[in-house]
């Protein structure tokens, strides 16, 4: 057996409003070329700007990574020919990046539901600018030049993770993180994120092998695909007695195989030398504290500490932080819910407050299963302007857990406040709603209901302790019967009593 050792550079879009060197429109899906000026198109005698966004930007990604700030960064030029670059070098970051030698720890579920438990070491996070765009459309090419300066952090990894399943969750939590911080949206379709992979394979003790480069995974599953793909190729090459080649490959998503591009440049090839027109930038006091300040509670500590303050299972916490706003949506209806937070329903009539796991338990149900659905299916993508607010479905929750709501209506209580955008207690008031637990209404609902089901009520009294199930499931039908029979707003409980009750006397 080979041991197996996996790199990842990868590249992100910055979320800045302009071009890293330029005031150039940054954006996705622009008229083509109507983005550009000659800075960002290479005219000669131009001269660059650093945007300071983008720096603080790449800054607290480096810090989220647990990277170093160098006191003194700045740019070089690498110098290489391809018809997307009109000034033949890209400005990029070489002897010193932006953030240097972190890590990212590792813990979670992968792909093939194998544990996941490994620290990643960062060998660096560097700040340069996007090449433009080929589109090859028949015979000829296209290009376009709005995304040549588009501010890209490139994030490199030392070869840590063994299998395309440890690199794919890497891709999924980094891609968590840098949304999480919102300084890029983490779309691998549009190219806002994409990952080159690096692999060899080697017999155990004997250090790295031939590195193979796969170039411009767009999807976390193409990277495990391509990986293990590319880690079964290597060893057959190896078996066969044969050599890998230094290359870089292409990974083929409809064939499912990796195929030869290039024979892969070394650093030397690209004669880096530093940008002069750019000054050596070095992070003061100010600009540190506000990379500090920019920097929320990250994914992976958000995850924990939500299964050990609110007892969620992983697998819950995991759903819920997988956006940041589902997170603070989760924790401001829990607030809500145990009235530690001063949102108020409007109309606020929340009798008790729930304690915290309770809370919580509700929540993330509710969440997780009626909420989901009702966002997927109105096409929602945000939670911002969600008629159903996390007060208004603490204000469900609690009544709910009052037993002033059955948990039927509760549901449809929930689908009116998003159809009509008013308060839930407003709407279980003017229905009629109310969970009703007198007794003395039930019993005669039970009455009417005994009465009416003669057929069902002789066969039970024939029944005999052989035919517990068939008994159940009648039992069941009457009480049923009961609830429909309040319009679904007897509770449950009294109404099974209440039945039990009458058919014994
Ligand atoms: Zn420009």
């Amino acid at each position: 057996m080979y041991q197996s050792f996996i790199g990842l550079e990868v590249h992100i879009h910055l979320l800045t409003a302009t071009k890293v060197f330029c005031g150039c429109r940054s954006a996705f899906g622009d008229e083509p070329n109507s983005n550009v000026c000659p800075v960002c198109m290479g005219y000669p005698g131009v001269l660059p700007t650093l945007n300071l966004e983008a720096m603080r930007m790449g800054c607290m990604v480096a810090k989220a990574l647990n990277c170093s700030i160098p006191e003194r960064t700045w740019f070089e030029r690498k110098q290489y020919f391809y018809p997307d670059m009109t000034k033949n070098y890209q400005i990029s970051q070489f002897a010193s990046p932006l953030g240097q030698n972190g890590s990212l720890e590792l813990e979670g579920r992968g792909a093939n539901g194998e544990r996941i438990n490994k620290k990643v070491r960062i060998k660096e996070c560097h700040l340069e600018e996007d090449a433009g765009k080929m589109i090859h459309t028949g015979t000829v090419s296209l290009l376009d030049y709005n995304r040549a300066g588009v501010s890209l952090l490139e994030i490199v990894t030392e070869p840590d993770m063994e299998t395309g399943e440890e690199a794919e969750f890497f891709i999924q939590q980094l891609r968590r993180m840098v949304r999480y911080l919102g300084v890029c949206d983490g779309n691998m379709e549009e190219g806002s994120l994409r990952a080159d992979a690096n692999v060899s394979i080697n017999l155990p003790g004997r250090g790295l092998g031939k590195k193979v480069e796969i170039k411009n995974l767009n999807s976390s599953r193409f990277v495990r695909l391509g990986l293990n793909y590319e880690i079964r190729r290597q060893a057959e090459v190896l078996d066969a007695g044969k050599a890998v080649v230094q290359e870089t490959r292409l990974w083929n998503e409809n064939r499912d195989e990796t195929v030869p591009m290039r024979q892969k440049e070394n650093a030397q090839d690209y004669r880096y030398f530093p940008e002069p027109d750019l000054p050596v930038f070095c992070p003061d006091k100010a600009f540190l504290g506000s990379v500090e300040d920019a920097i929320v509670e990250l994914p992976a500590a958000r995850l924990k500490r939500f299964v050990a303050e609110y007892t969620l299972a992983e697998e819950q916490a995991d759903l819920i932080c997988e956006e940041k706003a589902q997170a603070d949506y989760f924790e401001a209806a829990v607030k809500a819910a145990t009235g530690t937070a001063a949102a108020k329903t409007g109309t606020g009539t929340a009798k008790k407050a729930l304690s915290k796991t309770d809370a919580a338990d509700r929540i993330a149900k509710w969440f997780l299963t009626d909420i989901k659905h009702i966002l997927h299916r109105d096409g929602l993508s945000g939670l911002d302007a969600f008629a159903l607010s996390p007060a208004r479905l603490a204000s469900i929750s609690v009544m709910q857990a009052e037993g002033r709501l059955s948990g039927k209506l509760a549901k449809q209580t929930l689908e009116l406040v998003v159809a009509e955008n008013r308060d839930p207690e407003a709407i279980v008031r003017e229905r009629n709603w109310e969970q009703i637990t007198d007794p003395a209404p039930i019993a005669e609902a039970a009455r009417q209901v005994i009465a009416e089901e003669k057929a069902t009520v002789s066969e039970l009294a024939k029944l005999d302790g052989n035919n517990e199930k068939r008994r159940k499931t009648l039992f069941a039908y009457l009480v049923g019967k009961v609830l429909s029979a309040t319009g679904g707003r007897a509770d449950p409980k009294i109404a099974g009593e209440q039945v039990k009750a009458l058919l014994e006397n």
